[in-house]
């Protein structure tokens, strides 16, 4: 058996009016959107610091700045699948990731599957090596009142 690595990731992105929600790579329909300089798809973005995290390859800030131009509005899915890249490039393939998305509305069970598909994608896994759920902070604080969406993830990955 190779060696096998573990990585967390935490991400916030604020809820706004006139943008949309996308999470997972799946456009949501609700009435709000993340902010952010790519999609701002919170989960994506907890993915990827978990996998880059496990590699010990720093954060995506270190990859993907705010700053650059050729991020504006990208989709976190082309992020993901460059994080996937730097991974298999310092000999590592991803095993299994669980996240959980915090996000008091909208209700986001449904879209789950969706999400797993196109995470799974990506990465070349299986959706059913992708966990996902979905929780609210039952109303309380920033999070409870609807001013953002937060995702924390983990992963494992392992010598490839
Ligand atoms: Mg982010």
């Amino acid at each position: 058996m190779g060696e096998q690595r573990i990585g967390i990731g935490y991400d916030v992105h604020r809820l706004v009016p006139d943008r949309d929600l996308i999470l997972g790579g799946v456009s949501i329909p609700h009435e709000f959107g993340l902010l952010g300089h790519s999609d701002a798809d919170v989960l994506t973005h907890a993915i990827c610091d978990a996998l880059l995290g496990a590699a010990g390859l720093g954060d995506i800030g270190t990859y993907f700045p705010d700053s650059d131009e050729r991020y504006r509005g990208i989709s976190s899915l082309r992020l993901l699948e460059e994080v996937r890249r730097l991974v298999l490039d310092a000999g590592y393939a991803p095993i299994n990731i669980d996240a959980t998305i915090v996000a008091e509305q909208p209700k986001l069970a449904e879209h789950l599957p969706a999400m797993k598909e196109a995470l799974g994608a990506v990465l070349d896994l299986s959706p059913a090596r992708i966990g996902l759920k979905a929780t609210t902070t039952e109303g309380l604080g920033a999070l409870g009142r609807g001013e953002g969406i937060a995702a924390m993830a983990v992963c494992l990955i392992e010598t490839a």
